[in-house]
């Protein structure tokens, strides 16, 4: 794979944008991982955030973020389909990664509750849950949050770490406007990808009732393409795609949407090194 200092930064790309969920060391980019990051640096996506899933994938983040410091960011936990009879020994691998390299971690994801593939390990979701707001908690990095068709079931448990300044992004957010508001009541960001722009999303009418300041982007690549790459891979270079998609509901233009959700992602990531805007 090619170092950063092989591949060009635009430092003076006109729009910086960040896409906080990209699983960029999956199998799905092994023929072009170099070229996929350097179409995303081109068009000025110049922040990734990287989850890993489980504990085998947690080493392959943090080589990748290791190759291509301030640029890719690690964030670690075990993914929510992941939590199977083994969890208990799977996340304390993953701890061990997170200590090791404690400074290089943004974020603790993703986590949370999946009840739409399978219902079986509901109980030991719910402590993985638990364990990853205490890691978030004692670290003071942001949760991020994988839910589906469990918003209910994740509320619960976080409503158990009230007060105790936990911050995060429900990822791939796909709620309706009362889950959006409770999210916002909790101080969490939502992240918006692909889903916004498909023709019959919800998503639109449920977005434009919150201001810019609760959300940041994401594609969630390699998975959930937006239009017009519907049916085929996902990177990080569409993120101007959901950008602009965000433009038209917010009836402002793709350089406001970049400039505040970047901030978002960089002030909820504590990014030190931060492009600065003004
Ligand atoms: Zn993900």
């Amino acid at each position: 794979m090619q170092k950063l200092h092989e591949l060009k930064n635009n430092y003076f790309c006109p729009m910086i944008f960040a896409d906080t969920h990209t699983h960029l060391y999956l199998d799905a980019f092994e023929d072009d991982r170099s070229e996929a990051i350097q179409r995303a640096f081109d068009v000025g996506v110049k922040y990734l955030f990287v989850p890993n899933i489980d504990a085998q994938t947690a080493k392959s983040v943090l080589e990748l973020a290791q190759q291509f410091p301030n640029q890719i960011f690690p964030m670690l936990a075990l993914h929510p389909t992941s939590v199977k009879s083994d969890y208990l020994q799977q996340i304390s691998e993953i701890e061990k990664v997170l200590h090791e390299h404690n400074n290089l971690v943004k974020g603790i994801g993703e986590t949370g509750i999946d009840l739409y593939w399978d219902k079986t390990f509901l109980k030991e979701q719910q402590e993985s849950l638990e364990i990853h707001a205490q890691w978030a908690i004692k670290a003071k990095k942001p949760l991020i949050i994988h839910a589906r068709e469990s918003h209910k079931e994740i509320f619960e448990v976080l409503h158990s770490f009230k007060n105790q300044n936990l911050k995060g992004i429900f990822h791939c957010f796909s709620g309706d406007y009362q889950i959006a508001k409770q999210i916002v009541e909790m101080g969490f960001l939502m992240g918006i990808g692909g889903p916004l722009t498909y023709k019959k999303s919800t998503l639109p009418d449920v977005v434009k009732q919150f201001r810019l300041e609760h959300f940041v982007l994401e594609t969630d690549s390699p998975f959930l393409p937006p239009v017009p790459h519907r049916g085929k891979r996902n990177e990080s270079s569409y993120i101007p795609l959901i950008a602009s998609k965000m433009a038209e509901i917010f009836n402002t233009d793709i350089e406001a949407i970049a400039k505040i959700t970047t901030q978002n992602a960089i002030t909820l990531f504590n990014i030190k090194d931060a492009f600065n805007y003004e």
